[in-house]
């Protein structure tokens, strides 16, 4: 884990922010603090941990991180747990739910907590709360979209979530009505400093493009996402081709493989057959930092066409960089896409609305300077990731408190 310090975000949040967030924490300094969640690389939820634990350390909690593992059977099934939950209608069948918790279970052998609080990210290590004698309170963090779940799904997965204290949902519709537990929402956030959102300058970024084949002199159009059906990377190749009848463009389509993600690649290797015939698309396969950084700083547009989505941390870091966000309006992105003002909203399903948004911001230079700009403070006063630390801690000790455990 990197030394990174919370005094380093001074120049962007200001003192006053730093020393809320020291102060605040005190009552939970040396707390044993655990999150547990599915993947080390890839997706929201790793990224904001990498930045959260070490900032949370400096703050003097104790505040770690540990995956868990799976056979390879595993991860398929959880991915069918987040299909469900997002809406699609999956069976999963008794030996599926065996290994589902049994994996749970055999992590938990492996692994011994004596920790003040536990913080379980998304569904893959929710059911690990069945397998440990309850000794601290217990919060499920659920990240993804859950506007319009698998009813059937739902109410299995339901009977973990009844034995934690606490749940965390990123957006209000998705903490369904039908959960008696504590709900609180805290929105994900973004990380200024890290690799992928820092400054860099214009000609480091073209150098880091062109080395990717990318030519920075035409009009680019790119979607920054995990290859995933719910990305609809297949919708966003049909809008460009309607955007190519107006304007000429490029197309870039960047993800990288998470982990706990087996679907990935089978999405990409389609993705490849898909654009045979279609010019100027580029599918690239590979984490970079650097490169998400450069694609998200130079694109003309960044689009996100999600048919669902539990909040979409490309879309706060295309804002971040000044950058105009056309996207679905679904999930946790209306909260950062304010339409008309940060960028635009569509119809996930409307192709024309998509491709005739994006023309407009390409062919009006002044109004994507002005979206861009708007995004960007609208991050800065609400989706940078000492917002989400300070949440958190109010969290944490809210929770102590209405569960009596401990002194706070
Ligand atoms: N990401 C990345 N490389 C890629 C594609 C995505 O590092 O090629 C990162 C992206 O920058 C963001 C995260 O993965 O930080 C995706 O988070 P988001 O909330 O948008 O979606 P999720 O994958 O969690 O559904």
């Amino acid at each position: 884990m990197d030394g990174r310090k919370l005094e380093d975000y001074r120049d962007i949040v200001g003192d006053k922010v730093i020393a809320t967030l020291f102060k605040e924490s005190t009552p939970l300094r040396g707390k044993r603090i655990l999150n547990v969640n599915s993947t080390f690389t890839g997706g929201g939820v790793a990224e904001m941990l990498w930045t959260t634990v070490p900032l949370m350390n400096d703050l003097g909690l104790e505040y770690g991180w540990r995956v868990i593992h799976g056979t390879p059977e595993f991860f398929p099934i959880t991915k069918k747990w987040h299909n469900a939950l997002q809406g699609e209608n999956v069976i999963i069948d008794d030996h599926e739910k065996e290994i589902y918790t049994g994996i749970n279970e055999l992590f938990s052998r492996f692994t011994h907590i004596k920790h003040d609080v536990m913080i379980v990210h998304d569904p893959q290590p929710l059911p690990l709360i069945s397998f440990y004698p309850k000794r601290q309170p217990w919060i499920w963090r659920c990240h993804i979209d859950l506007s319009e779940p698998n009813k059937e799904a739902w109410d299995y997965i339901k009977k973990f979530i009844l034995r934690y204290d606490n749940t965390v949902f990123s957006v209000d519709k998705f903490a369904q009505s039908d959960l008696p537990n504590d709900k609180a929402l805290i929105a994900p956030a973004i990380d200024p400093m890290s690799i992928k959102n820092m400054e860099m300058d214009r000609s480091r970024q073209e150098e880091i493009l062109k080395e990717n084949g990318i030519d920075t002199d035409r009009c680019l159009l790119s979607q920054v996402s995990r290859f995933d059906k719910w990305k609809d990377p297949k919708g966003v190749l049909e809008v460009f081709k309607k955007v190519k009848k107006s304007i000429d463009a490029q197309l870039v389509l960047l993800g990288a493989p998470a982990t706990d993600d087996p679907e990935g690649q089978e999405i990409f290797q389609d993705l490849q057959k898909e654009i045979q015939g279609v010019e100027d698309v580029h599918i690239i396969n590979k984490q970079s930092e650097l490169l998400v950084n450069a694609v998200q700083s130079q694109s003309n547009v960044i689009i996100q066409k999600s048919l669902r989505e539990g909040f979409g941390l490309t879309v706060t870091e295309a804002l971040w960089k000044g950058t105009p966000v056309v996207a679905s309006d679904v999930g946790g992105i209306p909260l950062q896409v304010i339409d008309g003002e940060t960028g635009y909203l569509c119809q996930p399903t409307n192709y024309d609305e998509f491709a005739e948004r994006i023309v407009k911001i390409v062919e009006d230079q002044s109004l994507g300077k002005k979206l861009g700009q708007n995004g960007k403070d609208h991050v800065r006063n609400n989706f940078l990731i000492t917002r989400l630390m300070l949440e958190w801690i109010q969290q944490i000790k809210a929770t102590l408190r209405s569960t009596k455990v401990g002194t706070i």
